[in-house]
């Protein structure tokens, strides 16, 4: 049987590799016209936990996080965040990682310097793409294309998938300048959450590398020329450590940061990856839950096989529907959670976020499990002791964040009651209901 892989980024060489395991015939589809080519030169935070998980060894270039300083946004009181040793994220080079997955899909056939437009779709089953205006075949696509996968979007409609609204995605200029070493930075790995009031970061990281200066700006709106130019000058000046060459990067991207799609499948099509809103929604780590989703993609389809023998039952709608549900059960949940955090702290005042960030209303706990996008939950107890912290005054701006807490861990709770068997009224409900969170 055949499988498209559409993309080979993260997901889709994992999603590749595991299929080509089970025996499928495997084609990805790449616009980069080689493995050397593709869009990021950096390295990315990535929690190492995955690589164990999913057997794949990670690129000796690695190297651990420090702990983070946050700025902030009204104050620019800076706050260190200790990060549990054991725990801390990995930052792991993104070319060598994708060689490490590349390496991994043997007997994979890679077609570079495709740009996939579309689906062919016959009898209600997604049963091929369209790549540089020619059709190809299969018995099963995966979308690995990221955000603004244009098969997900000529689907959306046909398949009822989720599409994202602009507010949804975060739009990041990414650099590594090289360092000015008349300078020493005060703190190494430093965060303006907010910066300058905005609905956004900003980071300016000492690098692993001496010679370098991670620096990224990012908002949850369009990032225009003049507005970047502004927030460089502005992140240069109070950090005279980013020189003026920029040795690597020096891009915007964008990053999907909500709630994942409500509906990643449909008969003969799933969505892994960016693709399918799969980032942490306050931090967009993605390269986990890419990596993850994947391997959930082949354990389901190994399933199905055991069931089923006709490709239009193993790629059904109802089979692939127990992938989206473990990935709600995984992690999918959890970032339901996280997304109602995101939207309310965008929403809070300023000064409220100074406040909570600077005085030790968060303990370093509390604010770590917020760092590595996990929700918080706190017990009456601990809004007691949280109300003796801030005193009576400031009761109203404590309560919105408890409204913020409780809704979000409603959300968490709620997501994770997804229909376990694929039945539309029940699935439809579901959706609507965890739409609403959002709304
Ligand atoms: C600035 C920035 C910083 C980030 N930092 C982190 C981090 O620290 N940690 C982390 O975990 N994640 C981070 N991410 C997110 C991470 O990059 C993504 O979540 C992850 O790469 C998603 O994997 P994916 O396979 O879904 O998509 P991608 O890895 O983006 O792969 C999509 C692939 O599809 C190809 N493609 C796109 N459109 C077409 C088309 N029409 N035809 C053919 N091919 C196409 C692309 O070239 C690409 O190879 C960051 C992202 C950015 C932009």
């Amino acid at each position: 049987m055949k499988v498209i892989v559409a993309g080979a980024g993260i997901g889709g060489l994992v999603a590749a590799a595991k299929l080509k395991k089970l025996g499928f015939d495997v084609t990805v589809f790449e616009r980069a016209k080689s493995l050397d080519e593709m869009r990021y030169d950096w390295h990315d935070d990535v929690n190492p936990d995955v690589f164990e998980q999913l057997g794949i060894e990670m690129p000796k270039e690695s190297f651990k996080k420090k702990s983070w300083t946050f700025i902030a946004p009204v104050s620019s009181k800076a706050r260190l965040f200790r990060q549990d040793e054991k725990k801390a994220d990995y930052s792991v080079e993104r070319r060598p990682l994708n060689k490490t997955l590349f390496d991994l899909c043997e007997g994979v056939e890679f077609k570079f310097d495709e740009f996939v437009t579309g689906a062919v779709v016959e009898d209600g089953f997604v049963s091929g793409i369209v790549s540089n205006g020619i059709e190809y075949r299969a018995d099963f696509v995966v979308d690995s294309l990221g955000i603004d996968s244009p098969l997900r979007e000529s689907l959306v409609k046909k398949f009822d998938l989720d599409s994202y609204n602009p507010d949804e995605a975060f739009m990041a200029y990414r650099a590594f300048y090289e360092k000015n070493d008349k300078f020493t930075a005060e703190y190494s790995n430093k965060v303006y959450l907010k910066y300058l009031g905005d609905k956004g970061i900003a980071w300016v990281i000492q690098d692993n590398d001496p010679r370098l200066v991670n620096v990224l700006i990012g908002r949850l709106e369009e990032l225009k020329e003049e507005t970047l130019k502004d927030y460089l000058n502005r992140i240069k000046k109070e950090n005279p450590t980013v020189g003026e060459k920029i040795l690597r990067g020096g891009i915007v991207c964008k990053i999907p940061v909500r709630y994942p799609s409500t509906m990643m499948v449909a008969n003969g099509y799933a969505e892994i990856g960016d693709c399918a809103f799969m980032t942490i929604p306050m931090l967009g780590s993605g390269i986990a839950s890419s990596m993850r989703a994947a391997d959930l993609l082949a354990k389901t389809v190994e399933n199905s096989m055991a069931n089923f023998k006709e490709a239009k039952e193993i790629f059904g709608k109802k089979s692939l529907w127990n992938y989206q549900c473990a990935v709600y059960e995984k992690f999918g949940a959890e970032h339901c959670a996280v997304d109602v955090l995101k939207r309310g702290v965008m929403k809070l005042d300023n000064e409220i976020v100074d406040y909570i960030l600077t005085s030790e209303l968060l303990t370093n706990d509390e604010v770590g499990r917020l760092a590595s996008g996990k929700p918080i939950k706190l017990s009456v107890k601990d809004m007691i002791k949280k109300v003796a912290i801030a005193g009576a005054g400031r009761i109203p701006s404590l309560l919105k964040v408890n409204n913020m807490l409780t809704k979000s861990n409603a959300a968490q709770k709620y997501a994770k009651k997804i229909p376990k068997k694929y039945d539309s009224k029940k699935v439809e409900a579901w959706r609507k209901k965890l739409k609403a969170f959002y709304v």
